[in-house]
């Protein structure tokens, strides 16, 4: 299913064109227009789906199988020396394009970039009292 409205599945249905580094029936791999890092590539499936709630779980597990593929491929080729995958859900979360996608980013000693969090306190309390709710 696709949404006449959404960019993303423009783009990855061939209405748009951009720079697509692999294609294949289900999924393309486009290069971020505002790039983290050298070679920062984002993995788009040709279904609309708005985020991870709203994508069947086979799914994303083929759209992560396909990140780990193209980590390997992207970190030999760009000789990058880490990488980051990156998978954003609602505004809150920092998602500006409804249509699910994976960030890929490799890294590089010295690129200076941030991809993370600011670590908070806890106590043994409380992780024993998310554990006992999320278990
Ligand atoms: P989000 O913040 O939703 O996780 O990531 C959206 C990403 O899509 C951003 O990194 C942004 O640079 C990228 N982006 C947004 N619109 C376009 C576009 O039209 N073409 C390309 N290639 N990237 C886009
Ligand atoms: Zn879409």
């Amino acid at each position: 299913m696709r949404d006449d409205n959404c960019i993303f599945c423009k783009i990855a249905n061939g209405e748009i064109p951009t720079n697509a580094i692999y294609e294949d029936d289900g999924y393309k791999v486009i290069l971020d227009m505002g790039p983290a890092t050298r070679g920062h590539a984002l993995i788009l499936p040709k279904e609309h789906y708005k985020n991870i709630y709203e994508m069947p779980a086979d799914k994303v597990g083929e759209a992560f199988a396909l990140a780990k593929v193209m980590a390997d491929r992207m970190t030999k080729k760009l000789n990058a020396d880490g990488f980051n995958i990156v998978q954003n859900n609602n505004e809150i979360a920092g998602q500006t394009v409804f249509h699910f996608h994976i960030h890929l980013i490799p890294r590089y000693e010295g690129d200076g970039q941030v991809i993370g969090w600011k670590p908070c306190d806890s106590s043994p309390e409380e992780l024993a009292s998310l554990k006992e709710l999320l278990i």
